[in-house]
């Protein structure tokens, strides 16, 4: 097993790293391994993939790797179920989105994917653009007259709103691309994130084994928490921010987890349950702090 020599985060040595997993979910060659940073408590792919390797991940692989992780009815299979299987995602960013938007302006989002995110901002009267280097969804995204990029290279301060969803993860230098993002805004602009958090309750509170082989992927250079995204967010100058969890997946998918050791979507059991104990079953998790999903709200400086 290859070992670091230093976290690639906070550069603290050798004697801080040590091994979250082995099992790196799409790790064919079973060369790669998850290490631990205990001084800034970020979790990290080491070794990196090569840059041919990452661009061939997302050149060839990716949408089938993720139609493979998603379990059922999860929409990778074309755009238009691939919309219609995120309006619930998009249902739980409007609960806090709505108020951290301003009333209208420019929103780009980057990893548009399908351009669920974008097509009900679009409604609501926002200027949507999308950057998405994986062509797969992209002349859906334009035939619903939504401008998409491949790069940002021809972009300017412009934006009065910057998102991204379980994209920084992906990302090799996260502070480089966080000051990206930051360059593509208007002062005062604001700067939206999710990521997964590595206190999934999966692993940390249930401690499914089937999972921990599951969740720790190639695709991820990067797990962090709320802790290491602090840190990660207090290198970068000119910003204010506030990190919140969120929890994405339901009661019904936890209890599919349990019962059978892998990912099932979501509202398999709802329907019985009721959304009261889905909704008091989030909040337990997000108040004990053991949710999965951590946000990141950032505004850049006037
Ligand atoms: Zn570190």
């Amino acid at each position: 097993m290859a070992l670091p020599n230093q976290c690639p985060l906070c550069s603290s040595g050798r004697e801080n790293q040590s091994v979250i997993t082995p099992h790196v979910y799409g790790d064919k060659q079973s060369i790669h391994t998850f290490f631990k940073c205990s001084k800034c408590d970020v979790i990290y792919l080491f070794p990196q993939l090569t840059p041919e390797q990452e661009h061939k991940f997302y050149a060839q692989e990716f949408e089938g790797f993720m139609n493979a992780r998603s379990g059922e009815n999860a929409g990778w299979d074309g755009p238009e179920s691939h919309v219609k299987s995120n309006q619930g995602q998009f249902d739980r960013r409007w609960k806090y989105l709505q108020s951290m938007l301003p009333e209208q302006g420019k929103i780009l989002e980057f990893g548009c994917s399908s351009g669920f995110m974008l097509y009900p901002l679009q409604e609501k009267g926002y200027e949507c653009s999308g950057i998405e280097p994986s062509g797969v969804f992209s002349e859906y995204v334009r035939s619903k007259n939504v401008e998409i990029f491949e790069s940002t290279s021809a972009l300017g301060a412009d934006f009065d709103v910057v998102m991204h969803y379980f994209v920084l993860e992906h990302v090799k230098e996260p502070a480089l691309f966080l000051e990206e993002n930051l360059r593509l805004l208007k002062p005062g602009g604001t700067l939206i994130i999710e990521i997964p958090n590595a206190d999934d309750p999966l692993y940390t509170i249930y401690d499914i084994p089937a999972f921990e082989r599951f969740y720790w992927s190639i695709a991820h250079h990067w797990y962090f928490t709320k802790e290491s995204f602090e840190y990660l967010l207090n290198s970068i100058s000119g910003i204010s921010f506030e990190i919140i969890l969120d929890q994405r997946y339901d009661l019904s998918n936890h209890m599919v987890w349990a019962r059978d050791g892998k990912p099932a979507g979501m509202g398999k059991f709802s329907g019985k349950l009721g959304t009261e104990i889905e909704n008091q079953y989030r909040k337990a998790l997000i108040d004990s702090g053991y949710a999965d999903t951590v946000i990141g709200i950032i505004k850049k400086n006037n």
